[in-house]
């Protein structure tokens, strides 16, 4: 059955808050001016709420801790903070399921996979570009010659709406969003417009990502349902190189704000540049598995607006007023993962003393969090239980 779908544009309109509390994530409209000029030395974990029933309550606060300290260097209040300009706060939290062609528009539906390789004996499957599977050999039963042609493997998860069953699944489809930045994509002038934003300007968000990995594994490094904290920075056409650079720059000096040594990271420029990106690297932080991706900066060009006006039939333009001109605006994308962070700053943290004496074996775990990140901060343990002790550690 053919239905006629709604222009993927119209499909949800922003959650404007004007009024959002001050310390409240999710969004930050941002100019360069307001862009991580200090760092905060205390946040609120109100994430904890959003959160809750997933995980132990310490990690919990931690991602809290996260989160919100990356909203700090996005945040606005910054700006007042350094007597700049006061400015206004918008938020954004867009769809999780949005409009099919969204999706096609953006090219996941075509192109957003991973080639898979099956073991012809164990049946276990694996990313065919993976190091441990370039010989041929399966790495789970040993078996050489193992695997047969890699096949292209779409990683969205799709589900269908609706209230009734249709004989065309196809007709139905929605799927969860692999990216939040599409989401940006496709609000832009919404919120541009709201805002009264001029370009060059930022559109930040966090939320959950989905994707149907081959392999999910490594603890919380790569999972199936994940959130990112993503920003498009939109510019003007000519402009990126310069940039990319600024958020190259900027989003490394946020990552060694977190007290972890530079030695520990490394840029890793792509060679195979993505069909939407002039130009993209990783910043990269040695796992204790080795170096892996936490973040992405990407220069996409005015490639995902323009498709999203193809395909939507409508216009994605900016009126540059000091240009007098309309112009599709270019767009450089900082993306970092929440968990991947949260197991960055985890696996740094992490330490075991060795306290053996002569006498005696001994040793003890501790988790040395950077003090703007640790959900505890100060905490008093009296050494007995006895002389009104604990009492007095209460009242302190
Ligand atoms: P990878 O090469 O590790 O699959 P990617 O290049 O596909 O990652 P991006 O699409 O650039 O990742 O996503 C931006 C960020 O989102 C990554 O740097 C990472 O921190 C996080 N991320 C991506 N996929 C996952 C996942 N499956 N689980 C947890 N975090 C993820």
């Amino acid at each position: 059955m053919n239905r006629t779908r709604p222009n993927p544009i119209a499909i949800r309109s922003p959650q404007i808050a004007t009024d959002a509390p001050k310390s409240a994530f999710a969004v930050g409209v941002l100019d360069v001016r307001r862009a991580c000029l200090r760092q905060p030395t205390d946040h609120t974990p109100i994430w904890l709420m959003r959160q809750a029933g997933r995980h132990l309550p310490e990690y919990r606060a931690l991602r809290a801790k996260t989160a919100n300290f990356l909203e700090f260097c996005y945040s606005p209040d910054l700006a007042i903070e350094a007597s700049l300009q006061p400015v206004r706060r918008y938020g954004l939290d867009a769809a999780i399921l949005m409009h099919p062609r969204v999706w096609e528009a953006s090219g996941h539906v075509a192109g957003f996979s991973d080639p898979l390789i099956e073991c012809k004996s164990c049946r276990r499957r694996f990313r065919a570009d993976l190091p441990e599977v370039q010989g041929g050999q399966c790495p789970v039963c040993g078996t050489r010659e193992a695997f047969g042609e890699a096949r292209q493997f779409n990683l969205m998860f799709s589900t269908e709406f609706g209230s009734t069953a249709s004989s065309d699944e196809e007709d139905n489809k929605v799927y969860l969003r692999p990216e939040t930045a599409q989401g940006i994509f496709v609000n832009f002038l919404n919120v541009q417009k709201t805002g009264r934003m001029k370009i060059p300007f930022g559109i930040a968000q966090t939320g959950k990502a989905f994707r149907n990995e081959i392999v999910a594994r490594q603890f919380i490094f790569r999972m199936r349902e994940f959130e990112q904290m993503e920003m498009q920075f939109f510019i003007k056409p000519g402009t990126q190189k310069q940039w990319y650079d600024y958020w190259k720059n900027e989003r490394m000096n946020w990552h060694l704000s977190l007290g972890i040594a530079p030695e520990k990271y490394r840029f890793h420029d792509h060679v195979k540049l993505a069909h939407y990106a002039d130009a993209a690297l990783d910043i990269e932080y040695e796992f204790p598995f080795g170096f892996k991706e936490v973040e992405g900066i990407h220069s996409r060009t005015d490639f995902d607006l323009s498709r999203h006006q193809t395909f939507s039939k409508k216009k994605m333009q900016y009126f540059d007023t000091e240009l007098n001109q309309n112009y599709i605006p270019y767009v450089v994308e900082t993306s970092v993962g929440l968990d991947r962070t949260v197991m960055m700053v985890i696996s740094e943290a992490y330490e075991e003393q060795d306290l053996s004496t002569p006498e005696k074996a001994d040793s003890r775990a501790v988790l040395k969090l950077p003090a703007k990140l640790a959900p505890i901060k100060l905490a008093v343990f009296p050494l007995t239980k006895k002389d009104g002790l604990p009492e007095i550690a209460e009242s302190i």
